[in-house]
Order: structure tokens, then C-alpha cells, then sequence
């Protein structure tokens, strides 16, 4: 587990001063780079030792078979892995013939800084190898948010003491041979030789390699070439084998003289395209990134990311922990995101194999937020890649006996891939998450021609299959029986409050866009009386509620459930997925994640004040937060019923869930639901913003140790900043021109804010709040009042 502080507090890096061998894996994700597209796991250049090597595409993946013990019908036959591919980070240095491994010899200093602003990892080392040869290097690798195909890495090394004779070669490597993984079902499989050689070129500073999946069918391309600055004689050369290309580059050194390297690399993959199509697609792309060279390259990157911390950085003051690591979850959510193109975004975006590469309801609930209102192309192209899946969704639907379209729990292409039908298909509540998305994608940019092209099938088909799941009773009461909500501690249960809810927003939205559209709502079907039964299943939902306790029932009967035993539960006893059997969580009251607490927030115009801190205090005793995805969802609601302590507590562990390993599981991937979800923490907890029914809304107040929050919104083309202390909000627009308006709420109150000038208004006193809520037995959230 990384220790506390392993990187030292800034608010534009994350450094590592030194190397621990045991932490590999951990800081290869932390220092991942990606731009949605290609991902690359921060590996050593020299590829050894390492914790986990990886190269992802996205949606580059290969089938493999889900074996059952006991089948079932409409079980998955086949799951879909995330391939590690062609590794084009390998650089390795021969110093007088001794290969430059940080295991031998003496690692004077190290240091990695990847840094936000730049969008660069840089590394400079310095080595003296077994038999004294002192050099020191500087790397620098970047992947192109411009260049989409790109990733470019820079390469210096120069002698200290003595003159040297140093060899670099450059590869391309596939079918890397991998680690073997754990038992942990969180982790991903191994494939062994996922990609067979179709293709080989090589010429006298770089080459192509072509390769195909066994079973999934897809062709992919990696091409790279060198640039090579060294004074006096060297020489260069490639050669090549079906699996690797080496370049290499020989030269002799005086102390003071440096060899400097820049390699180009580029991927390109398709289903469809030829081998000469995808071939030629990569030396495109290399030839337009040769064109701006690696100065270019980096001035690209540094202006795309200028722009990008311009309208969407969070500024914290008071705790520069959570300022540092709110920064780091915004770049992470950035690259998982900005370049995919109707792609998915993975759970753990293209940093790590764990969860095998799949998407899940992470990215519309939790990373499409932060997207939508700060980047909202790259929150509408992961929905249209949801709309190219319509077909196979449906499908999924009809074998299931269903009307419209049940989506996946988990995937990469499409395809349902859970074998685990608990916690995976009948989390039906996917279907509702991506409706809720589309929701809040049109009425966050008004992009009505969204909604007309994409928006209005993924409504009507996800409310269809609610209308078809669901069923009425005898008195008229809509009721969606068997299936799992957001915690998966409980599962295929009757009336899941978030999951009828959401049901209900769903069928509405449905019904609502079709009205807007009546034309193409005819061509989709739907007709008056489709639109009503739609609006009467959502009228008559039945939300289950214990009088006695007046709480709310996470499902039906969850409130007489029998209480886990949380003081005789060992600190080591956590994941509880890892050692207990699901029966006996799924008969008792304990809550893996925000689930009630998450429809409150999702939801929070279903409820009212007291209700939501009655529920929450519940709930909140009964959450372990085994997932990641919980403590974000608490943040918002802690600081809705006044407990802002608690609010600032949870915020911290979710921004941190990666830079201090929270998990134990950084190693496999960073957790970007969490990542983004520290805005989510930061921006609807402690500044209170919602977005019921297209009214924005805000309700800012901070915790005692936050002395400043700042943060930039798109709200239908205006910019909105709003800025917050102890005791006053300043909300000003940053475009549009004097008649630019914006309506919002502040603390319920009606204001409009023009660009004319900022418009300040006081923060109205706390109502009371009864006693602070509490934890499961040691598992409070980390205090940060307290923290220096
Ligand atoms: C959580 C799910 C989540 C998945 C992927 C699981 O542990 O319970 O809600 O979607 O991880 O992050």
C-alpha cells in the first residue's frame, strides 16, 4: 500500500523522489498517461523491472470464454478482455555494454514528476552501473491530446565522469509476456498471446507492425521512427521479427556531451479497415506528428490542457492535499475521456487491466458529470457510443424477455460480458443511468439536435424496458421486482428506491422528449398511449418506507433485515466481498456503496429535507464503503444535511483513493469514477450544485478547515464561475456578451447573473442539524479538520 504522503503535496505534480520497488505497480497507474484513445501504464522506459506493463486502446479487446460451473439461460457465453498491446515504451540503454537496470549498480537519485499542466511524465535519473560508469537520463513521454494517434517520448542520457560508449535501442514489442494475476475478481485475466503477426516493416529509423486478434477479429497497427541529436559518429539501425522492431542507436560520449533521442510512436486499430487501410492510417498519423516535431508535440499538449484547466480547475483553499489530488482527478478523468470518440470509458479508464477494461455505470453516474459541464463533446460522444450499442441492447432484451433495451453491466464492444447474474445484469439500473446522463447532457448544453439524433432512442428504449420489467399490483402500484441496485451487498431485490426512482425519471424523460419530437417519437413507435402508460407507471412507482423507523427502505424489507455484526468484523476483513460469502451479506443489513444515499442525491427532488437526514444518519452506520464509488456520494450528501466535517472527510478519501491506494488496488488501474467523483464531492457537495428539471441550483457552504472554493461551469454556452468562502458566493459569467443571462437558485433564492457584473450574495446560516451521523465500527473516513 503507497504510504501517506508517497508524493509530496503540490498543486501542479505528482513527484516521486524515490523508486520503491514494491509500489510499481501502484504508481504505474498513478503515472499512467492517456488521452481517451491510447493508454500507456507508467512502465520504467526500460521496460524492467516493472509491476505490470500495459498499452491499451481503447476498445481494442479479445473474447475469451466464461466457463460456468452451473449455466444458466442467457448467461454470456463469452467475456471480453482489454489486450495489452504493441508496447511502444520500451527504450533500453546499454552503458559500455552493462545494461542500465536500476537493480544493479547504485541509483543515485530518481525522480518522476508528472505534471498536470503539461501533460508530460518526466523522469531524470541518475546511475552509476556495476563497473562505475556514471550517467544521468531524462525521459519525458507524452500522449497526444491533439494528436490522437500519437504518444511521444523524449530520450536524453549523458556520461558524468568518463567517456562512454552507450547503446540505445528503441523497440516495439508485442505479446509482452504478463505477470500472473490474483484471485481477486476485480482483476482482470491474462491472455497469452492475444495478437498474431500479420505484418512487418522495417527501415533504418523506426517500422510498422501489424497484428490481428484470435477471436475478436481486430487488426492493429503500431509504426514509430526516431530522431537522433548527438554529436560526432553514431549509427542507426532496425531490424525487425514478427512480434518486435528494434531500433538502435550506438554512439560514444564525452562527459558534458548527451545523446538525445526523440521517438514518435502511433496506433491505429479496426474492425473493418484492411490491412493496408490500417497501415497507411498509422504512417499518416506519424507523418502529421513529424510535422510538428517534439517541440510542437508539447506546445500542442500544454495549450489543449491551458484550456482545459481554464474552464474546468477546482480551486481549494485550506487542505492543498485535496487540492493537489482533486487536480490529479480531473487530469485522470480528462484522459480518460477527452479523445475517446465514441468510445467507452472503462472503470479504470486505459490505466490498468483491472475489471478487464469494461465500462460500467461509472461512466455516466459518475465520470460524465464532471465531463458534462466541463468538457460536454466528450460526455455526448461516450452516449452516442452507447447509441451505436442500441441494436445489442435490444437484443439483449428480447433473451431476456424484455421489451426495449437492457444495456450491459459490464462490457467493452456492447455485449453483456458479467457471468455473475447478481451483480450483473440485474443491476437494470444501468439502463436508467444512461437515461439520466442523456438528461442531463441536453439540459446542462440545450443541444436539442443531440437529443433528436441520439438522445430520444436511448430514452424511449430504456423506458420501454422499464415498462416491461415493472409491473403493477392489484392496487394500481408500480412495482420493479428482482433486481440489484447500487449496492451490491444486496441483490435481486424488489423495489430498490434508487432504482425506481430512476425508473420513474427515466419514463418521463421518455415520455417528455417524445412530445418534442412526435415525428421521429412515431418512426421509434411510440404512440399516445405508449407515452401514458409511461407516465402512469411513473406516477403510481412504489418507493418502499419503514413507518416505525420513518426511513426509507433501501428495497423492499431491507430496514428488518438482520444488523451485521460490524464490532466483531476485523479491520482485515475488508473488502467483505473478499471474505464472506455473498449469502450472508445479502440477508443482512450492510451497504457496499451509497445506494439510498445515491438517490437522495440523484433523486434529491423525490425527498424531503428531514426525510434525507433521517436516511442519510441510517444509512450512513450501515455503508463500508467497498467500493470506490461511495464515498464521493456521501460527500454530497453529508453536506446537504449540514455535516460539512463529515462532507470535507469523504471528499478527501475519494479524491485520494489513488495517490494514498485507499483500496490496496491502484495497482490494477486508478479508480476514475472516484477521481471524477472528488468534483462531484466538491461541486454538488460542498457547493450544493443540482440540476432538477433543468433549474440549476446551488446551495454553497464550506467546511471549517476550506477557506476558498472556486470553480467554472458550461451551462448552455455560458461560462459560470463561481467562487466561494465562509461567507459569501460570487457568481459572474466569463462570456456571452451583454445579453448573456443565467437563471439559477442560490440557497433557493432566484438570481439572475450577466455578464455585466459578478453578482455576490451572502451564504444564509446553517439550519441545525441533529447529532453528526456515524460509521460502521472502524470505518470511519479519514478526519481532515484535524489534518496539518
Ligand atoms: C461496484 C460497482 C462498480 C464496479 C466498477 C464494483 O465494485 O460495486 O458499482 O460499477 O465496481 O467500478
Amino acid at each position: 500500500m503507497i504510504r501517506e504522503r508517497a508524493y509530496p503535496v503540490d498543486p501542479w505534480h505528482i513527484r516521486e523522489t524515490r523508486l520503491d520497488l514494491d509500489l510499481m505497480a501502484q504508481s504505474e497507474s498513478v503515472f499512467a498517461l492517456a488521452n481517451g484513445h491510447i493508454g500507456l501504464r507508467g512502465n520504467l522506459d526500460e521496460g524492467e523491472p516493472h509491476g505490470l506493463p500495459g498499452t491499451y486502446l481503447n476498445s481494442f479487446y479479445e473474447l475469451r470464454p466464461l466457463p460456468y460451473a452451473e449455466a444458466g439461460y442467457g448467461f454470456p457465453e463469452s467475456g471480453q478482455t482489454m489486450v495489452n498491446v504493441t508496447n511502444a515504451k520500451l527504450m533500453r540503454l546499454l552503458v559500455d555494454d552493462e545494461p542500465f537496470d536500476v537493480r544493479y549498480g547504485e541509483l543515485r537519485s530518481h525522480e518522476r514528476t508528472l505534471d498536470l499542466r503539461a501533460g508530460t511524465l518526466e523522469r531524470v535519473v541518475e546511475w552509476v552501473s556495476p563497473s562505475c560508469q556514471a550517467i544521468r537520463v531524462r525521459t519525458v513521454r507524452m500522449v497526444s491530446f491533439t494528436h490522437r494517434a500519437i504518444v511521444a517520448f523524449l530520450y536524453e542520457v549523458e556520461p558524468l565522469d568518463a567517456s562512454a560508449r552507450l547503446i540505445l535501442q528503441s523497440e516495439l514489442v508485442a505479446n509482452e509476456q504478463l505477470p500472473p494475476t490474483s484471485k481477486d475478481p476485480r482483476v482482470a485475466a491474462v491472455l497469452d498471446h492475444p495478437l498474431q503477426a500479420e505484418e512487418m516493416l522495417e527501415q533504418r529509423t523506426g517500422g510498422l507492425l501489424v497484428h490481428r486478434t484470435k477471436a475478436s477479429d481486430l487488426r492493429m497497427a503500431a509504426a514509430m521512427e526516431h530522431l537522433v541529436e548527438t554529436p560526432g559518429k553514431h549509427a542507426v539501425t532496425t531490424e525487425g521479427h514478427p512480434d518486435w522492431l528494434r531500433t538502435t542507436v550506438a554512439c560514444k560520449l564525452e562527459p558534458g556531451q548527451k545523446l538525445r533521442v526523440v521517438k514518435i510512436a502511433a496506433y491505429g486499430w479496426s474492425s473493418n479497415r484492411s490491412l493496408p487501410a490500417v497501415r497507411d492510417q498509422v504512417g499518416a498519423a506519424l507523418a502529421s506528428a513529424r510535422l510538428d516535431g517534439w517541440e510542437g508535440l508539447v506546445e500542442a499538449q500544454r495549450e489543449y490542457l491551458d484550456a482545459f484547466w481554464d474552464h474546468s480547475d477546482v480551486k481549494v483553499e485550506g487542505d492543498p492535499e485535496v487540492q493537489q489530488a482533486v487536480r490529479f482527478g480531473l487530469f485522470h478523468t480528462l484522459q480518460a475521456g477527452a479523445r475517446a470518440e465514441q468510445r467507452p470509458i472503462g472503470s479504470k479508464g486505459l490505466t490498468g487491466p483491472g475489471y478487464d477494461g469494461h465500462t460500467f455505470w461509472d461512466a455516466e453516474t459518475f465520470v460524465l458529470p464532471a465531463l458534462t459541464y466541463t468538457q460536454p463533446a466528450a460526455a455526448a460522444d461516450v452516449l452516442r457510443w452507447r447509441h451505436s450499442t442500441l441494436d445489442l441492447a435490444r437484443e439483449r432484451a428480447q433473451t431476456l424477455g424484455l421489451q426495449g433495451a437492457a444495456f450491459p453491466w459490464r462490457t467493452i464492444r456492447g455485449q453483456e460480458c458479467s457471468a455473475y447474474w447478481p451483480a450483473g445484469t440485474a443491476g437494470f439500473h444501468i439502463g436508467a443511468d444512461i437515461a439520466d446522463a442523456v438528461r442531463r447532457y441536453v439540459s446542462a448544453t440545450g443541444d436539442y439536435d443531440f437529443e433528436r439524433d441520439y438522445g430520444l432512442e436511448l430514452l424511449v428504449e430504456t423506458a420501454r424496458l422499464w415498462r416491461s420489467l415493472g409491473h403493477h399490483d392489484r392496487h394500481g402500484r408500480f412495482h420493479i421486482d428482482g433486481v440489484t441496485g447500487p449496492d451490491e451487498y444486496t441483490a435481486v431485490v424488489n423495489d430498490n428506491v434508487y432504482t425506481n426512482l430512476m425508473a420513474q425519471q427515466n419514463m418521463l424523460a421518455a415520455a417528455d422528449a417524445a412530445k418534442r419530437h412526435p415525428e421521429l417519437a412515431r418512426k421509434l413507435g411510440v404512440d399516445d398511449e405508449e407515452s401514458a402508460s409511461w407516465r402512469d407507471a411513473a406516477a403510481s412507482v412504489h418507493i418502499p418506507y419503514d413507518r416505525e423507523l420513518a426511513v426509507h427502505q433501501q428495497s423492499e424489507g431491507f430496514t428488518r433485515l438482520q444488523e451485521w455484526d460490524f464490532e466483531n468484523t476485523p479491520p482485515e476483513a475488508y473488502p467483505l466481498l473478499l471474505n464472506y460469502p455473498y449469502f450472508d451479506l445479502y440477508r443482512k443489513q450492510v451497504v457496499k456503496q451509497a445506494d439510498l444515499v445515491m438517490a437522495m442525491y440523484v433523486r434529491g427532488d423525490a425527498f424531503t429535507p428531514e426525510e434525507k437526514a433521517r436516511n442519510f444518519a441510517y444509512y450512513d452506520a450501515r455503508t463500508v464503503r467497498d467500493s470506490s464509488l461511495s464515498a464521493c456520494v456521501q460527500a454530497v450528501m453529508a453536506a446537504e444535511v449540514g455535516f460539512l466535517e463529515l462532507a470535507h472527510d469523504y471528499l478527501g478519501e475519494a479524491a485520494l483513493m489513488d495517490l494514498h491506494d485507499l483500496h490496496q488496488n491502484a495497482r490494477d488501474g486508478v479508480h476514475v469514477a472516484s477521481l471524477a467523483g472528488s468534483w462531484i464531492a466538491l461541486v454538488a457537495g460542498l457547493g450544493g450544485m443540482r440540476d432538477f428539471n433543468g433549474q440549476l441550483s446551488f446551495a454553497p457552504r464550506l467546511p471549517s478547515r476550506i477557506t476558498g472554493l472556486e470553480f467554472s461551469l458550461l451551462w448552455r454556452g455560458l461560462r459560470l464561475r463561481v467562487e466561494v468562502t465562509a461567507e459569501e458566493v460570487t457568481y459572474s459569467l466569463r462570456n456571452g456578451g451583454g445579453s448573456a443571462r443565467l437563471d439559477l437558485l442560490h440557497h433557493g433564492k432566484e438570481v439572475t447573473i450577466t455578464q455585466v457584473k459578478p453578482v455576490v450574495l451572502p451564504i444564509p446560516p446553517a439550519p441545525p442539524t441533529g447529532l453528526a451521523p456515524t460509521q460502521p465500527a472502524g470505518r470511519a473516513p479519514v478526519r481532515r479538520a484535524t489534518r496539518a
